[in-house]
């Protein structure tokens, strides 16, 4: 069969791609080809051309949780695969399937619309079905795992598809085998959740509690809870729509007992929330901000004024201008605090 060269338009491939406005940090940089996929019987298609055949493929969703450190080298595959469906019931749940394509906060609001509770503290985060699983999304106490049920993937490396079970993901504190040991090796194509028929609101954390007894709420439907958390998180966090930003950009770090009780000896002070298993999880943001940098930039990237945990790009800012400023706040926590600091997104260089 004749090699085909690369496309051009919209049905094919894209050569030399602009990915600037497919990222939410706003970063400049091109893609040696991108092709938007909304199927993923395309993807065996993909995978068997000649012409690109030897190149690495970057899945990207809605690029809100991506660093890009610079050009990329091989094809970009835009997961557009839409749907969303009840799959099934049982006494216990309701089995709802999404197609990796669909925006994650439109997808919630649907759930909700059908009366179906379970996703509502992960309200208004952004991206898309198919990346939440990657770093296991959590906000407000919830984190994905809890509602997951199983995805659907195929392989980069010769289009066989594969569902992952709960156990196979390798869940983990925003984390999962898809950044770690499977990492770049899978394109997520649907993902299924397990809606609880048993609802009841998740309100640990302090400020959602605050929150809807401040509106009068006392016992809150699933929408309720969810207006609660949009509401808390238009007023703390930058939209990328307005401002370029990858939410949080470091996780939470946890430490053993003993660096614990060193540290807040010297920090009384310092938030911290007890884990399971003897560890203790402390805020990165009120780490950061205790080293000065809340509001203060480095060249043009700077950390948001209402929320330390989220790096901005004030105007014109690359992917190097990203680590530096990421590698100097991790310098300061780590004179100060002696604690490492791990990025959140995922860095494509
Ligand atoms: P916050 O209320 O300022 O609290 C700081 C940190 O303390 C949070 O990150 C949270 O950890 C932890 N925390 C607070 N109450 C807790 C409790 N009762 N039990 C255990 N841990 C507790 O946090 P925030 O920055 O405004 O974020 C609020 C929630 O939205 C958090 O869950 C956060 O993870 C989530 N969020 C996620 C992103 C993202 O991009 N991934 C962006 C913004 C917010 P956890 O982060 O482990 O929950």
């Amino acid at each position: 069969m004749p090699i085909e060269p690369p496309l051009t338009g919209q049905d094919g491939i894209a050569t030399q791609f602009d990915l600037t406005a497919s990222n939410t940090f706003g970063l400049p940089a091109i893609a040696a080809g991108y092709v938007a996929i909304s199927d993923t019987a395309r993807i065996g298609d993909l995978i068997a051309r000649a012409d690109w055949a030897g190149t690495p493929k970057l899945v990207l969703g809605g690029g809100s949780n991506l660093i890009l450190a610079g050009d990329v080298a091989g094809l970009v595959l835009k997961v557009e695969i839409k749907g969303r469906q009840l799959t099934g019931e049982d006494e216990s749940f309701r089995y709802v399937r999404a197609g990796a394509g669909e925006n994650w906060h439109e997808f919630v609001r649907w759930t909700l619309a059908q009366g179906w509770g379970g996703l509502e503290n992960l309200s208004l985060i952004p991206g898309t079905v198919g990346a939440a699983p990657i770093q296991n999304i959590g906000a407000y106490g919830v984190e994905l795992e809890r509602r997951f049920h199983s995805l659907e993937a195929v392989a980069l490396s010769d289009g066989r598809p594969r569902t992952f079970d709960r156990e196979a993901c390798g869940f983990a504190y925003r984390d999962s085998v898809f950044k770690q040991g499977e990492a770049g090796c899978w394109l997520i194509s649907s993902v299924t959740f397990a809606l609880p028929k048993q609802w009841s609101p998740d309100l640990g954390y302090a400020e959602l509690a605050r929150e809807l007894a401040g509106s009068g709420v006392r016992a809150p439907t699933p929408r309720q809870v969810s207006d609660a958390v949009i509401a808390i998180r238009r007023r703390k966090l930058p939209d990328p729509a307005e401002i370029g930003n990858a939410g949080s950009f470091f996780k939470n770090p946890v430490v053993d007992a003993r660096d614990f009780q060193a540290l807040i000896a010297r920090s009384p002070d310092m938030p911290h929330y007890p884990q399971p298993d003897g560890r203790h999880k402390l805020a990165a943001g009120w780490l950061i901000e205790q080293c000065g940098w809340k509001g203060r930039d480095l060249g043009p990237v700077g950390c948001f004024e209402r929320q330390a945990l989220v790096l901005v790009n004030r105007g014109g800012a690359r992917g190097a201008d990203v680590l530096r400023c990421a590698a100097a706040i991790q310098a300061d926590v780590r004179a100060r605090f002696g604690v490492r600091l791990e990025p959140e997104p995922v860095f494509i260089s």
